[in-house]
C-alpha cells in the first residue's frame, strides 16, 4: 500500500481504506444493486436503518447525494429551507437545492451552527400570505462542520423538532459526522436520530470507505429516494464492494473516532502553546479544530509554511485554518505537527518580512 509523505488534516474524507477494509472489500457478496439483488448493500441498507432508528434506508454514492435527494423528496419548487447559515447544504454543494428541487434557503446567523427550536419559529414564513414561499423544511447538521464539529445535544434537537413539528415542517439531519457526534457524547446514534425525519451519515468521513453514504427515513420517503437516485444516476450494480467497507467500517472503525477526537484536542494545546496563534473552535467535542494567527495574512503564510513542511491544512472559511483528525493521523504524527506549528509560529511573530520563502 502506498502512504502519503505528507501528514493530511486536511479532511477527515482523507482516510483510505485499511488492510482488512480491502479484504473485506475484495471477498464481498454481490449482485445487480439496482435491481434490489446486492446482498451486502441491501444488508447495509438495513443495519444503518436500525441503527437510525428509522423504517428504511438507501445507498448512495456520497453525502451530498444524500441532502440533495432529500431536498428533493422534501421540497416542491419555491419551497424554503431553513438551517444554520454555514451549513454544508448551503454553501457546498454547488447550490443544488435551488438548482435541484427548486427551493430556496433562509440561512440563521448562529453560533457554531446551533439554533434554537425559537429561532425556527422566527425564520417561519407567513402561512397566510399567498406571495410567502412555503417554509417546509428544516436542517441540522450533526455535528457541524462549519462550526468546529460542534455536537447538538439531543435535548437542543428535540427543541428544533418540537418547533418542526407544531408548524407542519420537516426536520433533516445532515449527519455527514453523525457518528463523530455520537462517539463524542456517548450516545448510540439512534439518541441523536430519534426526533429528526431523515437522516444521512457518511462512510468516507474518517471512516476510512472509498465510496458511499446511507440516506434514511420512513418507507414511503425512501422509496421517493429511489426514483430520484435513478434520475440522478445514483443507482449501481455490484455495489456490494463498497458496501463491505461500510460494514468493515462499523465494525472496526466507529469506536477509534474517540482516539481522532483525543488528537484534536492534543493538537489544539500545540496551537493555543504558540506564539501568535489563537485556536477558535472552543471546546473541542469531536475531531475538527479551527484556528488563526493574528491576520490573514499570517494565518495564509502559517498554513504554506505548515505545507512546506509536509502538513496540510486547509483554509476556506473566515480566513481560519481548519485541521481536521483521523485514523490515518497518530498522536506521535500530531506531536510532529505540534513541534512544525511551534516553529513556525515563532518565525512568523517576528513579522512577515522575516517569513522564509516557502513558495
Ligand atoms: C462532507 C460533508 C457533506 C458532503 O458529503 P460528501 O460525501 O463529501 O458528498 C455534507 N455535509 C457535511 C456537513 C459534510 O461535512
Amino acid at each position: 500500500m502506498t502512504h502519503n509523505a505528507i501528514i493530511d488534516l486536511y479532511s477527515d474524507t482523507q482516510t483510505r481504506p485499511s488492510a482488512g477494509m480491502r479484504q473485506a472489500m475484495a471477498t464481498a457478496e454481490v449482485g445487480d444493486e439496482q435491481r434490489g439483488e446486492d446482498p451486502t448493500t441491501r444488508l447495509l441498507e438495513e443495519r444503518v436503518a436500525a441503527m437510525l432508528g428509522k423504517e428504511a434506508a438507501v445507498f448512495l454514492p456520497s453525502g451530498t447525494m444524500c441532502n440533495q435527494i432529500a431536498m428533493l423528496v422534501h421540497c416542491r419548487p419555491g419551497d424554503e429551507i431553513i438551517g444554520a447559515e454555514t451549513t454544508h447544504l448551503f454553501t457546498s454543494e454547488a447550490g443544488g437545492a435551488s438548482a435541484l428541487a427548486g427551493a430556496q434557503t433562509w440561512p440563521i446567523r448562529c453560533p457554531r451552527g446551533i439554533f434554537t427550536g425559537a429561532d425556527v419559529v422566527a425564520a417561519l414564513r407567513d402561512t397566510a400570505g399567498r406571495h410567502n414561499p412555503r417554509s417546509r423544511v428544516v436542517v441540522i447538521e450533526q455535528s457541524v462542520n462549519r462550526g468546529g464539529g460542534a455536537v447538538w445535544k439531543p435535548a437542543e434537537i428535540a427543541d428544533v423538532a418540537a418547533a418542526a413539528r407544531a408548524h407542519g415542517l420537516s426536520l433533516h439531519m445532515d449527519g455527514a459526522r453523525l457518528l463523530n457526534a455520537a462517539v463524542s457524547a456517548g450516545l448510540p446514534a439512534a439518541a441523536m436520530t430519534a426526533e429528526v425525519d431523515t437522516v444521512w451519515l457518511d462512510l468516507t468521513k474518517g471512516l476510512g470507505c472509498p465510496v458511499g453514504a446511507l440516506l434514511a427515513g420512513p418507507k414511503p420517503f425512501i422509496a421517493e429516494a429511489w426514483r430520484w437516485k435513478h434520475r440522478l444516476g445514483g443507482a449501481m450494480r455490484q455495489s456490494g464492494v463498497l458496501a463491505a467497507a461500510g460494514h468493515h467500517a462499523l465494525d472496526h472503525h466507529v469506536a477509534a473516532l474517540a482516539d481522532d477526537h483525543a488528537n484534536a484536542r492534543r493538537l489544539a494545546g500545540w496551537i493555543a502553546a504558540a506564539p501568535g496563534i489563537v485556536v477558535r473552535t472552543d471546546p473541542i467535542e469531536t475531531n475538527i479544530v479551527f484556528f488563526e494567527a493574528t491576520s490573514p495574512l499570517l494565518t495564509r503564510q502559517l498554513l504554506d509554511g505548515l505545507k512546506a513542511k509536509g502538513v496540510r491544512m486547509g483554509m476556506t472559511y473566515g480566513n481560519m485554518i481548519r485541521a481536521v483528525t483521523h485514523r490515518d493521523v497518530s498522536a506521535t504524527e500530531i506531536d510532529r505537527v505540534g513541534a512544525i506549528l511551534a516553529d513556525i509560529a515563532r518565525t512568523l511573530s517576528m513579522g512577515p518580512a522575516s517569513m522564509p520563502n516557502v513558495a
